[in-house]
Order: structure tokens, then C-alpha cells, then sequence
């Protein structure tokens, strides 16, 4: 594989190897061939990781607004012109086909570094008059942030908390998936090369326990993790007991409302898109397809018409639209999930299979008939497993929607565009969407409600949670005192 990134780590500015680490192999899931061997972070390498974002941060923090966007615009150019090595690389970690990584991984990653690098230079406090006397307030950076990111989007979550972490004048510490961990030694390298102080953003490789020792570290002052619901909780109940900041982008089982004056093609759309896309393994999916009856029959007819459109196989081929999923462990979870729906009787429209073929394949899957009580409607499958359930009234389907310990997305398509403002009122879910469904840009706020998380990336809310404000009264006559 060309462009491999030259060690396990990157730390203080340069890739740094431990061959004392635990060795774990790198897989490209359309093969299941070892294209990397890494080692795991010994505590040697944490503590360098650590000390130099620690050292880094104040000289990275002294630094001008403006300048440090400069840096981070140019970490964004840098990115868009080398896109097509990346996605490469983007679809060696994952699998998701080049037809989706060229246009969704390092651009999305670009994009976070050029708007937050536009966002530095004006970031600012304010002045609040009080008569005289007034307070004015600084937003200052939080020190040091770890990441901890999840398999499926490497380089965009290796940059979607990277790049408003360092607007603030942060520096980070990445922990990438050890499922996927290549792509975030590229963001660190290109940061670099764009100007970024050594230190400032560095990756250490290793699993949980590399995590869980970055999380419970004295140095760190903030943690940002994507994952799953039960690894949230552990994450943040460990910076909880260090009072650390916290973002929480974690699992979901968003519902997806589907009203019968909808534009039929856009809905199944919606859908698809909601589902299938990076072959079902993203959290905002909207999994649970609720169909108005009168739409039911003519939403699955389409719906199966459409995925004979899939185009499976080598996913560096820019005409294949659905690769593998991302480990064997994946597919057998998810396999067992669609015996499971097939056993509590669930009706399989379409799919549900293993391809024959090397690497890890698996049938892009619906299920029709499906009901709440279901474990294919109530659990996170992470996969391509699209379950459609009946409804008749808008009343029934918000109440329906709602009732999961998730919410991190949720969508409706409708003509009415009234009825559509209303169900989103009525959602319990951070990220809604009227007539589309999973789109991202990172103008945009991006997270979870309940269960789904803490914290918001992305658009102007991210600054909140990557800087914290100090308050400074400003006496401008006496000091008045009882004795
Ligand atoms: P996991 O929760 O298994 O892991 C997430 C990351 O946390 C990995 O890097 C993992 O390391 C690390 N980790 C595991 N245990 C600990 C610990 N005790 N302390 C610190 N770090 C730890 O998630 P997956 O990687 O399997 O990703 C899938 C999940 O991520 C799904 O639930 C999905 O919904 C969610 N997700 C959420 C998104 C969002 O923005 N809301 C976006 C994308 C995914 P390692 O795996 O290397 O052992």
C-alpha cells in the first residue's frame, strides 16, 4: 500500500515508534488482508504525547487569533489537494468505497480546519457595562483535549475535533479506533506541514486501555470521544472524577417518518441514504423507516427497485457505491441482528446475506412488518439493515419516534411543510431534517439528545465546548467595605 504513514504514532511534531507496544494488525475489510502492523501506546509514549501538548499549548495559545486559523487554513488546502491519496487511504482503514471517501472524508476534514480557521481570528469575549464599574469577559482554551474517535469516519472525526480544539488554542492528544488508524497519522502530519507548532496535535495509537489511561490522565483537561453508548458512559464517568469537559458523540436509533403526501423518490432517497451509505455504519442513520400506509407498498416497491442500483466490489473502483463492512466482528454482530429480526418476525424484503466473495461483505437488508417491541427497532445495529414500520397517524408516530433511549437524529418528509415543522418540534433528537436526511455540514451543530450524547460538534456551538470563559470585574472607583 503506497502512503502508509511512516510509524504508529506522531508526537512533538514527528511519527515516533515504540516497538515495545503491543503489536495489532491493520485489515483492509474488502480483503481481510494485514495492510499494516501498529503498536499500541506503552505509557512511555502516552506521557511523551501528553508532556508535549502540554508544553505546546501555552506557546499555541499565545498566539493571535488569526494566526492560528492561518495554520489551520492552510492544514485545509494542504488536504483538498492531496484528497485523492487520502480517500485512497480513507478506504484502506474503512472500506467505504472511493466513490464516497473522495467526496465525504478529507473534504469533510477540510472543511472543519477552513471554517474554524476562519472562526479563530474573531473569537472573542465581551464588555458588560455595569453604571461605572463594568466586567469584561476572555474565552480562553480548556489546556489539553483528548480524542478518542470511533472506525467509521478516521479523518473527519480526527478533524471535527481537532480543528475547533486548536481554534481555541487547544492542543490535542488523538486516539483513533484501533480498527482504523491510519488516516489520523495524515491529519497530523498535514498540520504540521501547514505550520502547526510540534506538540500541538499529536496521535498515539491502542485500544481501550489507551483511552481509558488519556481520559484519566491529570494532564488532560478536556475529553471528546465518538463511540458507542456503553463506552460514553465509562468515558465520561472517568473524566467526571478529574471534572474534565466533556463532548459525548455517541450511538443512535433515529427514526426516520415517512408521510404519505411525500415526494415518493425523494423519500426513498432519504432513506437510502439513511441507511446504506458507508454501508449503514453511521450513528445519525435513520434506521427506524416509519411509512404511512397508504404509502407502504409503493415506499418498498421503489425502495427494492433503487437497490438493484448497488454496486458492490473492489471499493478503490470509483464505480463501486457499497463496500464491505469494516471488521469480521461487524458483520457477525450485524448478522446476528438480522437473524434475530427474522426470528421475532420480522418480514426480510430484501438482502440479508453474506456476499461471496473475500472481505467483508454483507447484503444491503430491509425489513418490512417490523415493530417497536422488535430488537432490530429498540437496539443500534451499525450496519446496512433498513427496517420499515407501519403507521397511521402523525399523533402515533411522534410518540413512536420518540420512545428509545436515543436521540441524536431523527427526519420527516412531507409535503406539509407546517405538519414537517411541527413533528421536528416534537423530536427528541439533537439533529433533524426536513425532506433529506444525513447531511453534515459543519455549519451546522451535529449531536445527540438522551442517550446520544453530551456536547455538540461542529458550526459555532463546538466553540463552547472547546473554550471556557472567564469573567473579570473592573472596579472603577472606591472599594466599598462594611468596616
Ligand atoms: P466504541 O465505543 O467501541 O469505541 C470508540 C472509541 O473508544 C475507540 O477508539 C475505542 O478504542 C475507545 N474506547 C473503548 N473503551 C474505552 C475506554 N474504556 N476508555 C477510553 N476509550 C475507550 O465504538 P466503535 O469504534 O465501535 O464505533 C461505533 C459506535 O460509535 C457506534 O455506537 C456509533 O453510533 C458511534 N458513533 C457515533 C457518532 C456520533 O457522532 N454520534 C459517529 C460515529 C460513530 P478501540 O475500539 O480501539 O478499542
Amino acid at each position: 500500500m503506497q502512503n502508509q504513514p511512516k510509524a504508529s504514532h506522531f508526537i512533538d511534531g514527528a511519527y515516533m515508534e515504540d516497538t515495545t507496544g503491543e503489536v495489532f494488525d491493520v485489515i483492509y475489510p474488502a480483503t481481510g488482508e494485514v495492510i499494516a502492523k501498529l503498536h499500541a501506546a506503552t505509557p512511555a509514549i502516552i506521557d511523551k504525547a501528553l508532556d508535549a501538548a502540554r508544553r505546546a499549548q501555552k506557546d499555541w495559545a499565545a498566539m493571535t487569533g488569526t494566526e492560528r486559523g492561518r495554520v489551520l487554513r492552510r492544514a485545509a488546502d494542504i488536504m483538498r489537494e492531496r484528497n485523492h491519496d487520502l480517500s485512497v487511504l480513507e478506504t484502506y482503514d474503512t472500506g467505504k468505497p472511493y466513490q464516497e471517501t473522495s467526496v465525504a472524508d478529507a473534504t469533510s476534514g477540510a472543511d472543519a480546519l477552513e471554517y474554524f480557521g476562519g472562526l479563530a481570528g474573531s473569537l472573542t469575549g465581551e464588555h458588560i457595562q455595569l453604571g461605572e464599574d463594568f466586567v469584561y469577559t476572555r474565552r480562553e482554551p480548556l489546556g489539553v483535549c483528548v480524542g478518542i474517535g470511533a472506525w467509521n469516519y478516521p479523518t473527519q472525526i480526527a478533524c471535527w475535533k481537532g480543528a475547533p480544539a486548536l481554534a481555541c488554542g487547544n492542543a490535542m492528544v488523538f486516539k483513533p479506533s484501533e480498527t482504523t488508524p491510519l488516516c489520523a497519522l495524515k491529519v497530523a502530519e498535514i498540520l504540521i506541514e501547514a505550520g502547526a507548532p510540534a506538540g500541538v496535535y499529536n496521535v498515539v495509537q491502542g485500544l481501550g486501555a489507551v483511552g481509558a489511561a488519556l481520559v484519566s490522565d491529570q494532564r488532560v483537561d478536556k475529553v471528546s470521544l465518538t463511540g458507542s453508548v456503553p463506552t460514553g458512559r465509562k468515558v465520561y464517568a472517568a473524566a467526571a472524577e478529574g471534572m474534565r469537559h466533556v463532548t459525548m458523540e455517541l450511538g443512535g436509533k433515529s427514526p426516520l417518518v415517512i408521510f404519505d403526501d411525500a415526494d415518493l423518490e425523494n423519500a426513498v432517497s432519504g432513506a437510502i441514504l439513511g441507511n446504506f451509505y458507508s454501508t449503514g455504519q453511521v450513528c445519525s442513520n435513520g434506521t427506524r423507516v416509519f411509512v404511512q400506509k397508504g404509502i407502504k407498498e409503493a415506499f418498498l416497491l421503489r425502495l427494492a427497485e433503487r437497490l438493484a442500483g448497488v454496486v458492490m466490489g473492489d471499493p478503490q473502483d470509483p464505480a463501486v457505491n457499497f463496500g464491505p463492512m469494516v471488521s469480521g466482528r461487524q458483520r457477525d454482530i450485524v448478522e446476528g441482528y438480522i437473524a434475530k429480526g427474522l426470528d421475532e418476525g420480522a418480514r426480510l424484503v430484501y438482502g440479508g446475506k453474506r456476499v461471496d466473495r473475500d472481505g467483508f461483505y454483507l447484503e444491503p437488508t430491509v425489513f418490512a412488518d417490523v415493530t417497536d417491541d422488535m430488537t432490530i427497532a429498540r437496539e443500534e445495529i451499525f450496519g446496512p439493515v433498513l427496517s420499515v414500520l407501519d403507521f397511521d397517524t402523525e399523533e402515533e408516530v411522534l410518540a413512536r419516534a420518540n420512545d428509545t433511549e436515543f436521540g441524536l437524529a431523527a427526519g420527516v418528509f412531507t409535503a406539509d411543510l407546517t405538519r414537517a415543522h411541527r413533528v421536528v418540534a416534537g423530536f427528541e433528537a439533537g439533529t433533524c431534517y426536513i425532506n433529506t436526511y444525513n447531511l453534515a455540514p459543519v455549519e451546522a451543530p451535529f449531536g445527540g439528545m438522551k442517550q446520544s450524547g453530551v456536547g455538540r460538534e461542529n458550526s459555532k456551538a463546538a466553540i463552547e465546548h472547546y473554550s471556557q470563559i472567564k469573567g473579570v470585574y473592573v472596579a472603577m472607583g472606591d472599594v466599598e467595605a462594611p468596616f
